[in-house]
């Protein structure tokens, strides 16, 4: 399936709970800018390679276009419009005065050494230099990408443009300033989901079981902060192999050797199983934290067997399996709720940025805390009173708010 036909059915879904102007459905179908480029790097062995680079700056009506760049082997122009569109919807829903926009580069990053990647970052924020900026377009990380990324690309525009400016880039290291807490933010934003979700059912998640794919940023700080709530990790699964153990696995030791070697291929504990096997491992929570349409179709809907699903990933469902799931009385937090902790906490980096300042650790979490209450609180409400799913919750929230700001401003 193609990932903006996904993007397209979710959102035509929710015109039939929600009436909404046809001129403001047919704008916020299309991004605005889709940007492509082939640039040059030179490899360690003395040639030349050609990359390409995407950038889609879906919406800025609520503020400047913003969201992630992953480096990835897989990567095409429809995944990048569809990241790009939602990272529109999560913003808004978070009342956070950014658009949407995502990016990227068609590399294996596992494939090139450390200097082949600081080119290649270098490069991409050379060419990209005249659409990104504090008040333009603000990256951050995703999948394969990370703080060193962001500080190498921080420095190509610095130089460029001869300026100090650190808020071009948010997701940077805490010595290039970066915020404190952003590493961590949105595993802790998908576990304070989780925990909200668990207050509202009235269930105590002590003892009780998870699944994680994807042990990556996302997937091993929701893993590490699950393990302190007393929670128990029976699966774990990544690129390379699908692993389970009864008894549930030490995430501290995992994190370290993913750290370590980049994939969980030759770690020593849990027994290994197949990739079809591993969403139908009974357990609590499952919690996709890799790629997108990873449970598509009624197979895969049919698969699960767990109470919650939460979407650390983006778009890891498509709506037949959706379907089935909810109507096996399996509840899902949707992405644009459950992993959107990451671009609050690039909001809080940015404004520390822009003010100079520089925030604890405590002041971020406890911010990040209280606003994914407020709005987990807004979304599930919603969706027992109008009786519709979080997802369609969160959409109408969030598409209610841009279109209020088009009207009123008279865009077209
Ligand atoms: P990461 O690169 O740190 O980790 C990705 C993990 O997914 C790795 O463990 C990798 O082995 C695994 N993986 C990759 N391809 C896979 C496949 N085909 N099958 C199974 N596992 C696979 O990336 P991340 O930052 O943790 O991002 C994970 C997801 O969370 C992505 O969907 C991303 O868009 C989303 N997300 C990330 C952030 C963030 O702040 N990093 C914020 C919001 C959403």
């Amino acid at each position: 399936m193609n990932l903006y036909d996904l993007v397209i059915l979710q959102y035509n879904q929710i015109f039939d709970l929600y009436k909404i102007d046809e001129d403001i459905k047919e704008y916020l179908t299309f991004p605005k800018n889709e940007i492509m480029v082939n640039y040059p790097i030179r490899l360690d062995d003395g040639k030349v390679k050609m990359l390409k680079a995407y950038r889609v700056q879906h919406n800025n009506v609520l503020g400047p276009f913003k969201g992630g760049i992953r480096f990835s082997q897989d990567i095409y122009l429809d995944e990048v419009k569809s990241l790009a569109f939602w990272m529109t919807i999560k913003c808004s829903l978070q009342n956070i005065p950014f658009g949407g926009a995502k990016g990227g580069i068609k590399i294996n990053p596992y494939e090139y050494s450390i200097s082949e990647l600081e080119r290649i970052s270098k490069g991409y924020s050379e060419v990209m230099y005249k659409y990104i900026g504090e008040n333009r377009d603000i990256p951050a990380p995703d999948l394969g990408t990370n703080s060193q990324i962001m500080d190498w690309m921080t420095d190509a525009y610095q130089k460029k443009g001869r300026t100090h400016n650190n808020s071009v880039f948010t997701g940077k290291s805490i010595h290039c300033g970066g915020s404190k807490g952003r590493e961590e933010a949105t595993g802790f934003g998908v576990v304070e989901c989780i925990k909200l979700w668990a207050r509202k059912k009235n269930i105590d998640l002590c003892g009780k079981t998870y699944i994680v794919q994807g042990f990556g940023n996302v997937g091993s700080n929701t893993a590490i902060l699950l393990s302190q709530l007393g929670m128990i990790c029976i699966g774990v699964a990544d690129h390379t192999r699908c692993i389970k153990s009864e008894e549930g696995f030490n995430v501290y030791k995992l994190q370290k050797h993913c750290k370590e070697h980049k994939n969980i291929e030759k770690y020593p504990y849990g027994e290994t199983i197949n990739k079809e096997d591993f969403f139908s491992i009974e357990c609590s929570i499952i919690i996709p934290a890799a790629k997108e349409l990873v449970i598509v179709g009624e197979e895969d809907g049919n698969k699960l067997n767990c109470e919650l699903v939460v979407e650390a990933a983006n778009g890891p469902i498509d709506t037949e399996a959706e379907k089935i799931i909810l109507d096996k009385g399996i509840e899902i937090i949707p992405d644009i709720l459950a992993n959107s902790g990451g671009v609050v906490v690039s909001y809080y980096e940015w404004l520390q940025n822009k003010r100079c300042e520089y925030w604890t650790k405590k002041e971020v979490l406890e911010k990040l805390e209280s606003r994914m209450e407020d709005t987990f609180n807004l979304v599930y409400e919603k969706s027992k009173i109008e009786k519709i799913s979080m997802r369609n919750a969160c959409y109408i929230l969030s598409i209610q708010k841009i279109a209020e700001k088009i009207k009123r401003r008279k865009l077209f």
